[in-house]
């Protein structure tokens, strides 16, 4: 059976011309960025040509970025190193309810290190209000995390008001642009954050690979020492040939970004409209237009999310329940306890995440097997 893809916020595929444009990168060009000779100079080369390729695009300097593994490092490296640089200015950590697990987790071993966390709530459709920032915050508080879009309701934050809130009181603001970069624009300048975290998998560049942009003149510590490779900032041989893709699918992402916003938006809308339309007891979850143009996210009345994504596999169709992260643990959301649900309609919940290769097609064929399937599965 032909699968039909609806998890692209999961990971999306490579796209071709990537994994064409890195290819010589495991072969004639294989070298070593820190070796002296002409094979390592060449991949030094293009090592920093990747980093600025990626610095244009998001409105920031090459010096700025550092290669690393993804955004659960990225996220790691921000949180452990500044708590640990800044221990004697504070001991408090603003952060969003509705975190991806690789802020949530570093925060929490903090937190039982003795630092004090403000989870700030959400509102019902996910938004974070600015306004609890500004009452959160105490002359203790080292950093404030919160993220651009939601991985899971698709939700969009109003980064550039809290970068603002942030910089008045001289703290250090961090934002997860993983769902973001390379979807919609991403500007470090106009979201006023210090740290931003990317991973290139989310946008069709190879796993693996991502960046930690770190605003200069921020001082942070290494969080994986050895040699000096990025500056002293990330230890360990770089991942020359995951560069040279990550350069390359942020550069397609750029060319055609309105145009791909355009159609998922029109797709994704199919989605927000067709389904309640046809499924009774559905409620939809996230903002309607403050939203990620590639994700619909529903919750179904008496349904077993599970049982649904089971169903769903077996007629071809790839989708989520939120996170692929928390998959296989049987407790609902924590994005979905946030914004108010109740663990029945949280654990009876369908995200589908559409991406450049979705089509009219697959769009028509998940809404003819939907609503059988919620039929068949409903108590
Ligand atoms: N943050 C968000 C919002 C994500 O969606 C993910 C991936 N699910 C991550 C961080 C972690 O990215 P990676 O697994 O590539 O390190």
């Amino acid at each position: 059976m032909k699968k039909i893809y609806f998890d692209y916020a999961a990971t999306a595929p490579t796209d071709p011309r990537v994994i064409e444009a890195m290819t010589p990168y495991f072969f004639e060009k294989f070298g070593n960025a820190s070796s002296p000779h002409s094979i390592g100079r060449d991949a030094q080369k293009v090592l920093e040509e990747s980093r600025e390729t990626l610095a244009r695009f998001i409105g920031a300097k090459a010096e700025e970025i550092i290669f690393n593994s993804g955004a659960t490092e990225a996220n790691n490296h921000v949180i452990f190193s500044l708590a640990r640089r800044l221990k004697d200015k504070g001991n408090h950590i603003v952060v969003s309810a509705i975190e991806h697990h690789s802020v949530l987790a570093p925060i929490e071993h903090l937190a039982k290190e003795g630092f004090k966390i403000t989870y700030l709530k959400v509102l019902g459709d996910g938004l974070v209000d600015p306004q609890e920032i500004k009452k959160a915050i105490t002359d203790k508080t080292i950093l404030i995390a919160v993220m651009h879009a939601s991985n899971e309701i698709g939700t969009i934050q109003p980064i550039a008001e809290i970068g603002k809130i942030a910089k008045e009181n001289n703290i250090l603001f961090l934002t997860d642009t993983v769902q973001t970069v390379g979807h919609i624009p991403v500007n470090v300048g106009e979201l006023g954050a210090d740290f931003i975290s990317l991973s290139a998998h989310k946008f069709y560049g190879p796993k693996g690979i991502g960046a930690l942009y770190i605003r200069k003149g921020t001082k942070i510590d290494p969080y994986l020492v050895g040699g000096d490779q990025e500056k002293n900032q990330r230890a360990g041989t770089q991942n020359v040939a995951g560069a040279v893709g990550l350069a390359k699918a942020i550069e397609l992402c750029q060319s055609q970004m309105n145009d791909e916003m355009s159609f998922q938006t029109k797709l994704r809308d199919r989605l927000l409209i067709e389904i309640p339309q046809r499924i009774g007891g559905v409620k939809i979850n996230g903002h309607l237009t403050k939203r990620l143009p590639n994700n619909a996210h529903f919750s179904f009345e008496k349904v077993d999310g599970e049982s649904l994504l089971l169903a769903l596999d077996m007629n071809g169709i790839c989708s989520s329940m939120g996170s692929a992260c928390t998959a296989g643990a049987m407790a609902p959301s924590h994005v979905l306890k946030a914004i108010g649900l109740s663990d029945e309609l949280a654990l009876g919940s369908l995200r589908i995440t559409i991406g450049r290769w979705t089509t009219d097609e697959q769009i028509d064929y998940l809404l003819t097997k939907l609503p059988e399937t919620v039929k068949t599965l409903r108590i």
